[in-house]
């Protein structure tokens, strides 16, 4: 059934996939049911009710005992009566039409935004088939049409007037899940047409797992490329959005704009610029991971639609009901630590983008592999095998800092981003060690450290 019948997909460009990534079936399973309820857990570890910590009495033992006593209310769980009590409350708790209806309009202005907006078409790296897709670069515009727009409402409404995302949190989060599933699936189905190149990674033939890691490489729609859309407009765009909807709802509790706090400003500032900067380098993302070789499917939806919105803005929602006052100093300090990350983030994969694509080799020193692709050895790129992690951690780092340390969530992020990056990486040494067999090696040798220059 996953065989393609084309001619123009023969069948050997569609290789079964035989290793399976994320420990397989099981693991797809456990991480496209564990993601959503991890965004919901942190939602409410991270509100107003709880203080933004854990419940006192949710410790590591009593998660423990509380698993342990599952067993015995397994008839519970099994019972009918039981889920048709339970599920209408867990939904009503959930579910918010006015927020799934905002969350449509907003999907369906980026689409336009998209489709209007004027963008240079640049094309994407070669790929296997021997084809290259040309991509539409105006995610910037959007951006900048999205805080237009904003900033309109802000001038009409004062800050009272955009704090429906503060006030719809759940909702919300809910209807970016619905939406992450249904085009998980759409993707899914659509792969089966004639013709779709499958992404190496997800073709095992196994339902779960290539609808979690991505049958098809690049699904598209009449030159509409799903896979970088989502990357870059709906999700990433509205993380800048929630951020300044906690700036609002700090606002309006604080007694006007005036009294936001440093923090709040340091958070939403290093965020968006952050979403910006990617924005603005839209033509980077086409030389990444995501890109060349992930396909797509749940797990670049879900992520790139709820995770980073409704994830990476906690530490704005936070500062929302625990303020923070962080004076000169702390804000100095805080802010050398994100200028650092971002220099060594910027000027690590510029020097990438610039030598890779012939603009600018900058004199940087590389060897040549046998394939005839050549690996930098000199400057960031000499001092660790992936420079841009380290200075994306510094980054992440900077944005929980100004929470203060009352509260182990606001760390969630850079904890997280930390396990998700060595786990990329090991990932991308695993690929280009594939790639490159003994050229990577010596490489290796040349350059020892995997992300941290002189540690690790
Ligand atoms: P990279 O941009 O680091 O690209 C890795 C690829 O670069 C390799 O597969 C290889 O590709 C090529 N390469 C490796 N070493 C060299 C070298 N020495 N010289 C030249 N080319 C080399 O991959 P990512 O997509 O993982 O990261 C891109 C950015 O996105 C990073 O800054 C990362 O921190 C960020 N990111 C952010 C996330 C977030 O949630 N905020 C999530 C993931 C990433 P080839 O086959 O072409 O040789």
């Amino acid at each position: 059934m996953s065989k393609p019948k084309s001619k123009s997909s023969p069948p050997e460009l569609n290789p079964r996939t035989t290793k399976y990534e994320f420990l397989g079936p099981p693991g797809a399973f456990l991480i496209s049911f564990g993601v959503p309820s991890l965004i919901y857990a942190l939602y409410y570890g991270c509100s107003e009710e709880s203080g933004g910590c854990p419940p006192p009495g949710l410790t590591l033992s009593s998660i423990t005992s509380t698993l342990a006593a599952l067993p015995t209310h397994a008839s519970l769980l099994l019972s009918s009566s039981f889920w048709t009590a339970t599920l209408p409350k867990v939904w009503s708790s959930i579910h918010d039409t006015n927020a799934t209806l905002a969350y449509l309009a907003w999907y369906t202005f980026c689409v336009v935004a998209w489709a209007v907006l004027p963008g240079s078409q640049v094309s994407g790296t070669l790929i296997r088939d021997g084809t290259t897709k040309s991509y539409k670069i105006n995610a910037f515009s959007t951006f900048l049409l999205a805080l237009g727009l904003t900033t309109g409402v802000l001038f009409q409404q004062g800050p009272g007037g955009f704090t429906f995302l503060y006030e719809h949190w759940v909702g919300f989060v809910t209807a970016s899940i619905g939406m992450s599933i249904v085009q998980a699936i759409g993707v899914y189905l659509w792969s089966f047409r004639d013709g779709a190149l499958l992404a190496m990674g997800g073709n095992s033939g196994n339902t779960l797992y290539d609808w979690y890691i991505g049958r098809e490489l690049n699904p598209s729609i009449w030159g509409f490329d799903i896979k970088t859309f989502n990357e870059l407009r709906p999700g990433l765009i509205l993380w800048v959005l929630v951020d300044i909807s906690m700036i609002c709802e700090q606002a309006v509790r604080r007694g006007g704009w005036a009294g936001v706090t440093d923090s709040m400003w340091l958070v939403a500032l290093f965020q968006i610029g952050y979403v910006a900067d990617g924005l603005f380098n839209e033509p980077a993302i086409l030389t990444t991971m995501d890109i060349t070789t992930d396909g797509f499917g749940f797990m670049l939806a879900v992520g790139d639609l709820a995770w980073v919105p409704f994830v990476y803005s906690l530490q704005a929602r936070y500062l929302v009901f625990h303020p923070v006052e962080l004076g000169p100093i702390a804000t100095a300090l805080i802010v050398a630590v994100n200028a650092t990350g971002y220099w060594i983030f910027r000027e690590a994969n510029s020097s990438k983008n610039d030598f890779r694509n012939g603009k600018d080799t900058r004199g940087l020193a590389y060897l040549t592999t046998a394939s005839g692709s050549k690996l930098i050895t000199s400057g960031w790129w000499g001092r660790s095998r992936h420079p841009n992690y380290f200075g994306d951690l510094l980054m992440a780092l900077a944005w929980s800092l100004p929470t203060g340390f009352d509260t182990p969530i606001t760390y969630f992020y850079v904890t997280y981003f930390a396990v998700l990056l060595i786990h990329r990486q090991r990932r991308d040494d695993a690929h280009c060690e594939k790639k490159y067999g003994k050229d990577w090696e010596t490489y290796k040798k040349m350059v020892p450290y995997r992300i941290i220059p002189y540690v690790y």
